[in-house]
């Protein structure tokens, strides 16, 4: 097994009397895609905010790369190669998908937006913008001005605009959520191509999917993961099927 680059132990997030992840331990390794499931009101959108930096936990702690996280900013951990793809909000919808992706490579490059020529060259840029557009199948859409993009393309530009930041691990949140049965159909080779490359943790509700891609599921249920393994092992799973899987 190769190392972990993420390890979570004992995260604790409390809202008022509801616990919301009870002590959560969970390794990520290198190049695998690592998928959370769990029933509604879980706790996989707050464990995501915690590892992503946007929600502080109240206890545990979070390593990533061997160094403790735990109380770095989400700008610190996307330096780091911790990276959330957004949802939608993060894209311009104003501009071409070529130029969010260039701005996206070019904010990595250490440089304000506001300064576009600074850190890289102009065409070198480009060039990584084009690449990042096929890796993630807009090679045909590059010129594309990226609010009229369907919504499933849209989602493949998130992921490419995470991409820009050279992410160690891709925190995937629900990424085919809402899309036609299609486009999430499409979505599943884009998911697998990023490993080796980069690590996956992925929270998605599309079990189909998840079974499909992930090499390892952890199932929250009420705050507690109650299982971890490999897709079969998860669904021979006794626990799981009665706590979750038979509900489906
Ligand atoms: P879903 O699959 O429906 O998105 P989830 O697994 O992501 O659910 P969370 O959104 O993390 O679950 O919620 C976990 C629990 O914490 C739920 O009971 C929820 O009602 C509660 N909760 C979430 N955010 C808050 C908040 N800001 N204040 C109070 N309670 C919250």
């Amino acid at each position: 097994m190769t190392q972990a680059i993420l390890e979570l132990r004992d995260l604790v997030k409390r809202y008022g009397g509801l616990v919301a992840t009870d002590h959560v331990n969970l390794a990520i390794h290198a190049g695998e895609i690592h998928a959370i499931i769990g029933p509604n009101g879980a706790g996989k959108t707050t464990l995501i905010h915690q590892i992503s930096g946007a929600l502080a936990p109240d206890s545990g702690s979070i390593k990533f790369a061997g160094k403790e996280v735990t109380r770095r900013t989400m700008h610190e951990r996307v330096a780091a190669g911790l990276v959330r793809s957004y949802q939608i909000t993060n894209i311009f919808r104003n501009i071409s998908v070529l130029d969010n992706l260039a701005l996206a490579v070019q904010a990595k490059n250490g440089s304000s937006m506001r300064f576009w020529r600074a850190a890289i060259s102009e065409s070198a840029l480009f060039e990584e913008a084009r690449a990042i557009a096929e890796r993630v199948g807009l090679g045909a859409q590059v010129t594309a001005i990226a609010g009229n993009l369907a919504h499933g393309e849209q989602r493949k530009l998130e992921v490419g605009l995470a991409l820009a930041t050279a992410p160690r691990l891709l925190l995937l949140d629900e990424p085919m959520a809402g899309l036609a049965h299609e486009e999430s159909a499409s979505f599943i080779p884009l998911i697998e191509s990023l490993v080796p490359s980069h690590a996956v943790l992925l929270i998605e509700h599309d079990m189909d999917a998840v079974f499909r891609v992930a090499h390892r599921i952890s199932v929250l249920v009420a705050g507690r993961i109650i299982a971890s393994g490999t897709p079969d092992e998860i669904r021979g799973n006794e626990e799981v099927r009665k706590a979750y899987l038979g509900d489906e």
